[in-house]
């Protein structure tokens, strides 16, 4: 008997007929003798809806202004409003899975045994103790815990682990209670070369190395939240990410180079150059304009940025003009930490000595993923050709050993992930299928 743990996404139970049809998939799935401990997601966009919601209400007239009280306070209650979205679907998906015949309970995070730290909004989990998940499915019944939230150990209050966390949840559970696989379904049959939504002729992969989906997640690629990716490879947890609208074999992510996998008849003995090619548009762009160029002054501007908790992920720094001691420095970070950043960075301005700060939300980061890349020169020639035969201006570049990212315009972005998709001859013959979701 294989205990296998699904995760279904928002997309798979967005309305009654979904929720019916993933209903059917557990329970077969347990028929079939296996015990079965599901995750589950808010359904379709309602964390989306509950968060638009939480601005309706917290729009201040504008002769107020939020104090800083008050900001921190509403972070419970913000985890409080989302880990709802999450309570409605694990319940009428157990109700679904009864009226099939089978037996099943839903449990919140906090009864399935997720402890967290206290951070609301990007709680990280600490322990992960499923004893009421155990006793479920010993007794025979589907256990389907709410993905994405977690109990604070210290202060026992309700906290989320961020947006898509539920693909962590499914991980976490799954290397607590030793299950043989985690499967991961979504709206699509797996993960693909570049996004589907925006390059049709992306093409499935159907083996990745973590390393490289690691990459990908960090990269935008919202197919797994990346933690989730971190925590499968630390506890060396399969991962199989597949449809939950079709019975196709999705793709496997495979904790390390697994020397166990026997190459097929025809097959290449050396896996491709490049993965897959990535993007993301929830990062803004700060330039921080007439820094004194002397030393310590990018510890003082990094130092505030971690005082705001702001998440940096690319750095430049320009080379000062000629004779005037400054220098310039750019740099991005998710724009739902920007509020904040530039809050911190505008009360220091006179303390560290900079002139003025610019801020543009309108940036895409486009990354190029591949393991091959260590060992295969011109692949930069190539990219930064594609780039220019498509008339991209490229703004800020960065690169690890299997990645080379660069953030441009937002309204040139989309161009810009189908040519260079096309110039490392990743075009499939047809075109992927994208079963649901709308994709925000
Ligand atoms: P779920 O609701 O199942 O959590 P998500 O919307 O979080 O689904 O993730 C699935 C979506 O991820 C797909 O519909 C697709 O648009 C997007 N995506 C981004 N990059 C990729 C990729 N490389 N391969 C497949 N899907 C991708
Ligand atoms: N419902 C949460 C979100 O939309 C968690 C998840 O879907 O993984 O981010
Ligand atoms: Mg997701």
């Amino acid at each position: 008997m294989s205990l296998i743990v699904q995760k279904f996404g928002g997309s798979s139970v967005s309305d009654a007929e979904g929720i019916k049809r993933v209903a059917t998939r557990i329970v077969d799935t347990q028929a079939a003798g296996n015990q079965v401990v599901v995750v589950v997601s808010a359904m379709g966009d309602s964390t989306d809806e509950l968060l638009d919601l939480a601005e309706q209400v917290t729009l201040y007239p504008e002769e107020l202004s939020p104090e800083a009280d008050g900001l921190v306070s509403s972070a419970r209650e913000m985890d409080m409003l989302l880990s709802a979205g999450e309570r409605i679907s694990m319940a009428l998906l157990a109700m679904a899975i009864h009226r099939r015949g089978a037996s099943a309970q839903s449990f919140t995070g906090s009864q399935a045994g997720m402890f967290t730290d206290s951070i609301h909004g990007r709680a990280r989990i600490i322990d992960v103790s499923p004893h009421r998940i155990r006793t479920a499915i010993e007794k025979g019944d589907v256990a389907i815990v709410a993905g994405f939230q977690g109990m604070s150990r210290d202060s026992k209050d309700i906290t989320t682990l961020g947006r898509g966390g539920s693909d962590t949840t499914a991980v976490a559970l799954a290397a607590a209670l030793g299950a043989d696989v985690c499967e991961i379904y979504t709206d699509v049959d797996g993960v693909y070369t570049a996004d589907p939504r925006v390059v049709p002729a992306a093409r499935k992969i159907d083996l990745i190395s973590s390393e490289e989906m690691l990459e990908l997640a960090a990269s935008g690629a919202k197919i797994l939240h990346l933690r989730c990716v971190e925590y499968a490879r630390r506890f060396g947890v399969p991962l199989h990410v597949r449809s939950s609208f079709s019975h196709n074999e999705g793709t496997w992510v495979i904790p390390d180079p697994d020397t166990s996998i026997t190459i097929q008849e025809g097959e290449p003995l050396e896996q491709p150059i490049i993965s897959g090619v990535a993007h993301d548009r929830s990062e803004a762009k700060v330039t921080v304009i007439g820094v004194p160029d002397i030393p310590g002054k990018a510890a003082e501007i990094f130092n505030i940025m971690a005082g705001a908790h702001a998440n940096i992920d690319m750095i430049v720094q320009n080379i000062s003009t000629h004779g005037s001691g400054r220098t310039d420095i750019s740099f991005t970070l998710p724009i739902v930490d920007g509020k904040e950043a530039l809050a911190a960075l505008k009360a220091a301005q006179s303390a560290v000595g900079f002139e003025s700060i610019e801020y543009n939300e309108h940036i895409g980061k486009l990354s190029l993923i591949g393991a091959g890349m260590r060992s295969n020169p011109g692949v930069s020639a190539r990219f930064f050709k594609a780039l220019s035969d498509t008339g991209v201006n490229i703004d800020l570049i960065s690169t690890s050993e299997i990645r080379i990212s660069v953030v441009t315009a937002e309204d040139k972005l989309d161009a810009a992930v189908r040519a260079v998709h096309h110039a490392f001859d990743l075009d499939a013959g047809s075109k992927a299928t994208v079963y649901g979701g709308t994709g925000r």
